[in-house]
């Protein structure tokens, strides 16, 4: 699943990725080209002003020859003015250094600016970009000074020209004194214009840059098409190791793999009654046998299995192998048992009552032989839905225990709610049994509690005879652990089974010969 997501989101993330790029990396464009021309203009307008004041200053108002004179070297002094003008109060021009050789009308009124005494307007010139920008400085009511600023000082016409993305610019002398309006080549029918529009902080003056957002598309479009792609090829890579180390580090495949190729195995633990010595019956204890032989004891996947639910096939895969394991010599020897061990999940619903009884209904292993022992280790999901599910296993003929007493959640309220029939003593218990006053003290209690309840009691874990006799001592009968036997293959509990509990009808003769 996660997997699947990686592949499909990196393609999209990349293509969307890119797409956002594109759109960013189109503005930023425009608004760096707007913001040169802003920057341009302003320049241009400081230093005509410099140069007017200059002019302002000399007195040049009488338009005499050396007032003429003086103009003209003014102008080719100055980087920017193409002309210095004397302006009467209307603005119209009283003389100039270049006279009637060309004919300059206003193309608007004058607009005037922060500063009272400094105003722009355009004007139409000659030349190819016939229009320009008048710079106006009137130091009194009747003296004022012009000079015009050819706007190819401002406007990169080269880069409209060769960028082919439709590249506009429109510089306007506001409100309303169209100064620029030009349009480059390249721009896509019907496609989108983008545009960035920049004011001018000193004057009144606004730039606006445009193209057109498919030329854009067109020209650095592949790169999205190439994140795309290579979105897809590392989503695609991303997926394909996820899901291998999903495979290899996932226990679940592993397991369920291990499962279908029989490599979980029960063994069986004898339960002896250590007042008779005879075999009472066993527990029923899984293995993970690996192909090379290994052996792995429960205690390395069943925490795994029981987090992911393998724990519910492998419950019943052991019980189905038991059962045919068990069959042949359990069939003649009804008093034998045979428990297993369930988790606490498989206390949460019925399922485990219809699974035992479609593996013990009509097996040789009878449902009455069949003992059933819920952990005390791990709390259960419902005590009543448990204690249900126990009662109904109970009317069936199925015992229940309650393993591994003295080390768990419940406690006392488990031995009361769940009303078990078998009470297991866990080995921490057994183990200190006479060495310890206080776990001494707890079996015995916990002896004393399962007479009450009319629980049998078995002890688990024994190891020495000192162990035997003491829990003889307390009347305990049943009791499995290594002092008897371990956990054995089916095939070694089977010949012990047969050899020390023959069948009724053989235990007959012997037991009348026996006696004479
Ligand atoms: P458990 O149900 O309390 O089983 C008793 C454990 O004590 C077994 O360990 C058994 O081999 C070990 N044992 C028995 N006698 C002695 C002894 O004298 N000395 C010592 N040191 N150990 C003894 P095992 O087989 O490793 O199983 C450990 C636990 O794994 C079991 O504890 C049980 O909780 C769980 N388990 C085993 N098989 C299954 C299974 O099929 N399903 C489930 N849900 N749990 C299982
Ligand atoms: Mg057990
Ligand atoms: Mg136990």
């Amino acid at each position: 699943m996660a997997a699947t997501i990686v592949a499909v989101m990196m393609p999209v993330g990349a293509f969307l990725g890119a797409e956002a790029w594109l759109a960013r990396s189109l503005n930023q464009h425009l608004r760096e080209t707007a913001q040169m021309i802003v920057q341009r203009i302003d320049g241009s307008i400081e230093r005509a002003v410099l140069a007017l004041r200059d002019a302002d200053s000399r007195g040049l108002d009488e338009c005499l020859p050396e007032d003429r004179e003086a103009m003209r070297l003014l102008v080719f002094e100055s980087p920017v003015l193409k002309e210095v003008a004397v302006l009467d109060a209307n603005g119209a021009i009283r003389c100039n250094n270049i006279g009637s050789l060309v004919q300059i009308t206003s193309a608007s009124t004058p607009f005037v600016t922060r500063d009272r005494r400094l105003s722009l307007a355009v004007v139409v010139a000659r030349g190819p970009h016939a229009r320009a920008l008048r710079v106006i400085w009137r130091s009194s009511e009747t003296n004022a000074v012009g000079g015009l600023v050819s706007v190819g000082l401002f406007v990169p016409y080269q880069s409209v020209h060769d960028s082919n993305i439709g590249l506009g610019i429109d510089i306007e002398v506001t409100p309303g004194g169209k100064l620029v309006s030009m349009r480059g080549p390249g721009g896509v029918e019907g496609s989108l214009d983008v545009n960035a529009v920049i004011a001018s902080r000193s004057f009144p003056v606004q730039v606006t840059v445009t193209a057109s957002e498919g030329a854009w598309r067109n020209r650095d479009g592949w790169m999205v098409m190439l994140a795309t792609v290579l979105g897809a090829i590392l989503g695609l890579l991303i997926a394909g190791l996820m899901l291998l180390a999903g495979r290899r580090g996932d226990p679940m495949v592993g397991m369920r793999q291990a499962l279908a190729g029989g490599e979980f195995i029960p063994y069986y633990q004898p339960i002896l009654d250590i007042d008779t010595g005879r075999i009472v019956g066993c527990e029923v204890l899984v293995r993970w046998r690996k192909p090379d032989g290994t052996m792995i004891s429960p205690g390395a996947f069943i925490g795994e299995a029981e987090r992911s639910g393998f724990i519910f096939p492998l419950t019943l895969e052991v019980m189905r192998q038991a059962a045919a394991e068990l069959g042949p010599s359990y069939r003649n020897r009804p008093e034998l048992k045979c428990g297993f061990n369930l988790c606490a999940a498989h206390f949460r619903d019925e399922t485990i009552i219809s699974d035992v009884v479609a593996i013990f209904g009509s097996a040789d292993v009878k449902l009455s032989q069949v003992l059933l022992e819920v952990t005390e280790r791990d709390p259960l999901p419902d005590m009543d839905v448990a204690r249900a599910i126990i009662a109904r296993f109970q009317d069936m003929g199925v015992r229940v225990a309650l393993d591994d007493v003295g080390t768990g959640h419940g406690g006392m309220s488990y031995l009361l709610k769940l009303r078990v029939d078998v009470m297991k003593i866990d080995k921490l218990f057994i183990d200190a049994l006479g060495a310890e006053r206080q776990s001494t003290a707890i079996v015995d209690s916990l002896i004393d509690l399962a007479a009450h309840l009319n629980m049998d009691v078995v002890a688990e874990g024994v190891e020495t005879f000192d162990q035997v006799e003491a829990l003889r001592r307390r009347g305990v009968r049943s009791a499995q652990g290594y002092v008897f036997a371990p956990p054995l293959p089916g095939s070694s509990y089977v010949q012990l089974v047969e050899a020390m509990e023959p069948v009724a009808e053989v235990q007959a003769p012997i037991r009348k010969a026996l006696r004479g």
